[in-house]
């Protein structure tokens, strides 16, 4: 099935991967300062235990690292009221009292950065060197909007009749539920939590069944900041109790907004549930990012935005280049410095070793469906170039693929895994064509020096954030958020703190002209 030559390239690669893997098998122990290893769920201000508790497990060992608190509807209702009740004060806060608890909260963060990275590591198994990253990225939205806490300006408008004067004022929507995915499980909370209590509204976080520890840890310097009990609340759940969960977060009266992050399945039918309320949503979805290479590239640059686009974690993010359009002058080139790359700069391994740079994905599931998509593009014709294989427990072999078409399932659906799927394309048109041609829009990128091309498809893409010869770019000051399927509403930058707010017109008459 595979070609002479990529068989000879896997089973180089391959011997490199199973030395490196020996490492995993090693005992890591998740060893961090006590308070911040909570596993109770946080409601109004106190740690209670559930009825039962659910594992989290490390994805590269299989251990278990602790066991949480398995909170149902009973709890999810208790933290809505807690959060309702202590709403009533947090939004007569002023302004500069809650911007000084997110920066309080923002220091500790910092100060705890290295064991909270630690956590990151052992439960979703990212590199140490991007859980830092990581928790570099998720304070800054906490530094951020603690400055954007000060700056929610309403408007004076100028009215068209003398005795009377039009105000637009906004205020914070009420209690938000917070759903957030496992991939960045400290960042895609305070990414929402940040904006959500500058703006004065409180909060329910319900964290993935896998990394929940994140969470508890964000709780945890929440209370030590001053956070008054009430404001943030969280309950962790398995994967039984999630619908369950879920179903109140989305739909109790007392909930005006649902702030989501994950698969746009989910996502649609979180949306279904909040319109019989008729709630507020933010919905932050899955990509299938289109990184397109023209002949006018930089090369150098473009392989090393396409390995930071493609292998950070794992390939598990939702911005992750899914689908590399190389133009036919610059093809073999590219696959090669590309194949160089790979072999130079990945390392498979645990993350918790320094040298590691490439971890499990999060389960097995997820490892099947990856090496399902390359099976898929071997078999309609791909050239395997590198790896290709599902490795013991869920880490898969970085892979490389080239001559990959449209009907592939890897062009077809979001792959999350370290899967490099490489098509050829002849002209500007043809690559916006393939780009575009997907239910989803959330981050495309692309390689040129051409100004005018630059412009051209910085505008044709379909997408909610462009990279131009760049590869990563988020970041508290730009702004994050989809088109199509990849969701509603923006988090991030002077617009992210707008979806934690209404607008409400007041007309002041009867005023002597
Ligand atoms: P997922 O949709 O399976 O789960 C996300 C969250 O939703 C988890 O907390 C999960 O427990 C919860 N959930 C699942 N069913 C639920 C229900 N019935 N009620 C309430 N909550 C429910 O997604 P995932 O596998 O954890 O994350 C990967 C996906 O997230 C990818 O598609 C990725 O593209 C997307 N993602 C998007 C962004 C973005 O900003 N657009 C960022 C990161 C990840």
């Amino acid at each position: 099935m595979f070609s002479a030559r990529a068989l000879r390239l896997g089973a180089v690669f391959r011997t490199r991967i199973s030395a490196l893997h020996t490492s995993v098998r090693r005992s890591h122990r998740l060893d961090v300062a006590a308070p911040l290893l909570r596993t109770q769920s946080y409601i109004n201000g106190r740690w209670s235990s559930a009825a039962a508790v659910f594992p989290v497990l490390d994805p590269a060992t299989g251990q278990e690292l602790a066991r949480v608190s398995d909170c149902g509807p009973g709890e999810a209702k208790r933290a809505v009221d807690a959060a309702y009740e202590a709403f009533q004060s947090w939004k007569q806060h002023t302004a500069k009292e809650r911007s000084l608890l997110l920066r309080k909260w923002f220091n500790l963060m910092i100060q705890h950065k290295d064991d909270l990275a630690k956590i990151i590591t052992f439960e979703s198994g990212k590199p140490m060197s991007e859980s830092l990253g990581e928790i570099s990225y998720s304070s800054s939205f906490l530094e951020w909007f603690s400055e954007e806490a000060r700056r929610v300006y309403g408007d004076i408008v100028p009215s068209p009749l003398k005795d009377r004067k039009m105000l637009l004022l906004k205020q914070p929507v009420g209690v938000a539920s917070i759903i957030t995915p496992w991939n960045f499980p400290s960042a895609m909370i305070t990414r929402k939590v940040g904006a959500a209590l500058a703006a004065g509204c409180t909060v329910v976080i319900k964290p993935a069944e896998d990394t929940p520890l994140s969470a508890l840890a964000l709780a945890e310097l929440a209370e030590q900041a001053g956070l008054p009990a009430g404001v943030v609340n969280v309950v962790p759940c398995s994967r039984q109790n999630t619908p369950s969960v879920g179903h109140v977060l989305c739909t109790d009266p007392l909930v005006s907004k649902i702030s989501f992050t994950g698969s746009t399945a989910t996502g649609k039918l979180l949306l279904k549930m909040a319109a019989d309320t008729v709630k507020r949503a933010s919905m932050e979805l899955g990509g299938h990012a289109p990184f397109i290479v023209f002949d006018s590239a930089d090369l150098d640059r473009a392989v090393r935005g396409a390995m930071g686009s493609k292998f950070r974690n794992s390939g598990q993010t939702c911005v992750c280049s899914n689908r590399i359009l190389v133009q036919s002058g610059v093809y073999e080139e590219f696959l090669q410095r590309v194949g160089v790359a790979m072999d130079q700069e990945l390392k498979l391994g645990h993350g918790i070793e320094p040298t590691t740079t490439q971890g499990p994905l999060i389960n097995d599931r997820a490892a099947k469906k990856v090496a399902l998509q390359i099976a898929d593009a071997v078999s309609l014709g791909a050239r395997l170039l590198r790896g290709g294989s599902q490795l013991a427990g869920s880490f898969v072999e970085p892979t490389l693929l080239a001559d990959v078409t449209t009907d592939m399932l890897c062009t077809r659906e979001e792959t999350f895994g370290p899967v490099m799927p490489v098509l050829r394309f002849d002209t500007e048109e043809e690559a916006v064509a393939i780009a575009n041609a997907t239910n989803v829009g959330l981050a495309g990128y692309f390689f040129s020096r051409d100004v005018s091309q630059i412009w051209r498809v910085a505008e044709a893409l379909e997408v909610g954030m462009v990279g131009v010869n760049e590869g990563l770019l988020s970041a508290p000051e730009g702004l994050f958020g989809g088109v199509k399927q990849s969701g509603l509403g923006r988090e991030g930058s002077k617009y992210g703190i707008d979806e934690y707010l209404h607008v409400k017109y007041v007309c002041f008459g009867g005023l002597q002209p």
